[in-house]
């Protein structure tokens, strides 16, 4: 297929950090791609929490299930608008590599317990993984990804962090938030790839897990309509297969908005190369009456999903496990691994180890340093 002007091409890459000689049977972007895959940061994502801790339930999405989620959303789009569908795959698949045990939970208490060492941001520490922390390869540290893959796994940066990368990589993934400016157009999609995904999955989780009744969605008028026109077209329908139905037709509805919305900007834009694109502000993206209605959905399962009190009593548990696993090996780091025990910056690497950790072996080395299996007791507690 041939792909927009201004879709990414694999030949006219960025590069790579360490030249490599090219790759024989694929292109660059596959090659990143498989890289990705074959990873160690890639497997652990199946044992972490995407809402709901790993042990809750065998058939909740995890991060390596809503990545996948993410990588056929973003294909299908990618494909649809002529853009590169490997390098939108490689992105997708990579965008989570840096999450915590126990999601957002799990960050936020590494981050307050990173405060005075620099903070910690899930999507820095992406970037963390695939350029310094996987130990694979023989001649350099990290996957040694192209520009493009990497420049679309930092999707957000504070300008301090963005001066810091410059300074070790000028005119790098971290100028773009100095300058202002885009990444590519691959990197935007798998953006909003992410949202359409977690939306979705949040709320058919939400609803298994009995913590979201479907109908306070109701409300809202993008499920509304198409809960009524699936009653309305099956009337038969069991409750499952309706809540699948719904969800079905409203991921196409936003997904045929984007596409449209989107091709309707390149035409206007009409930007000659990838380069040219990134310059003309953002370019993917919603119609404002989608995206006022996906705003109103993110309120929503914000309100009653996120903050339901049995996410939140978890969330608790999982917050206290990752601090006290932190101050426990800032104190003694002989009990990590050898080639986090010996680096010298002491509170990073300890922040490495405990980020890379999946969610049960988090809570077994939490009991084992103190103990307690703060998951027992927070369960008790109710
Ligand atoms: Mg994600």
């Amino acid at each position: 297929m041939t792909l927009a002007g201004c879709a990414s091409d694999p030949a006219r890459s960025r590069g790579r950090r360490h030249p490599e000689p090219p790759p024989r049977l694929r292109d660059e972007f596959q090659r990143d791609r498989d890289r990705i895959v074959h990873s160690t940061a890639f497997r652990r994502l199946v044992y972490k929490t995407q809402v709901f801790i790993n042990h809750e339930g065998d058939l909740f999405r995890t991060r390596l299930t809503h990545s996948l989620e993410v990588a056929q959303l973003g294909r299908s789009m990618a494909r649809a608008l002529a853009l590169n569908e490997d390098l939108a795959e490689a992105i997708a698949l990579a965008h989570d590599l840096g999450h915590t045990p126990f999601g957002h939970a799990g960050q936020d208490a590494l981050h307050r317990c990173m405060h005075a060492h620099g903070g910690f941001e899930h999507n820095l520490q992406s970037l963390r993984v695939v350029d310094a922390l996987e130990a694979r390869y023989p001649g350099f540290d990290g996957l040694n990804l192209c520009f493009e893959t990497r420049e679309g796994i930092l999707k957000h940066c504070s300008l301090q962090d963005a001066q810091r990368i410059e300074r070790d990589e000028p005119g790098g993934v971290g100028q773009r938030f100095i300058e202002g400016g885009q990444p590519s157009l691959e990197a935007q999609l798998i953006n909003l790839a992410d949202e359409i995904a977690y939306h979705a999955h949040d709320i058919d989780d939400g609803v298994r897990s009995g913590l979201l009744q479907f109908d306070q969605l109701l409300g809202l008028p993008m499920p509304r309509r198409h809960h009524e026109a699936a009653r309305q077209e099956h009337p038969t329908l069991g409750a499952r297969r309706l809540l699948f139905e719904t969800l079905r037709r409203m991921i196409s509805e936003q997904v045929h908005d984007l596409i449209d919305t989107t091709a309707a900007a390149l035409r206007d834009a009409a930007p000659i190369d990838a380069q040219a694109a990134r310059q003309c502000g953002p370019l993917v993206g919603f119609s404002a009456g989608m995206r006022a209605e996906c705003t109103a959905l993110k309120r929503l399962l914000m309100a009653a999903l996120y903050r339901h009190p049995q996410v939140v009593r978890t969330t608790g548990a999982a917050r206290l496990v990752v601090h006290e696993l932190f101050e426990a090996y800032v104190a003694q780091p002989g009990e990590m691994p050898d080639e986090f025990a010996r680096r010298d910056d002491r509170h990073r690497a300890v922040a490495d180890y405990v980020a890379g950790m999946t969610d049960r072996f988090a809570s077994r080395e939490h009991l084992r340093l103190t103990g307690r299996d703060a998951f027992a007791i927070a369960a008790a507690s109710t």
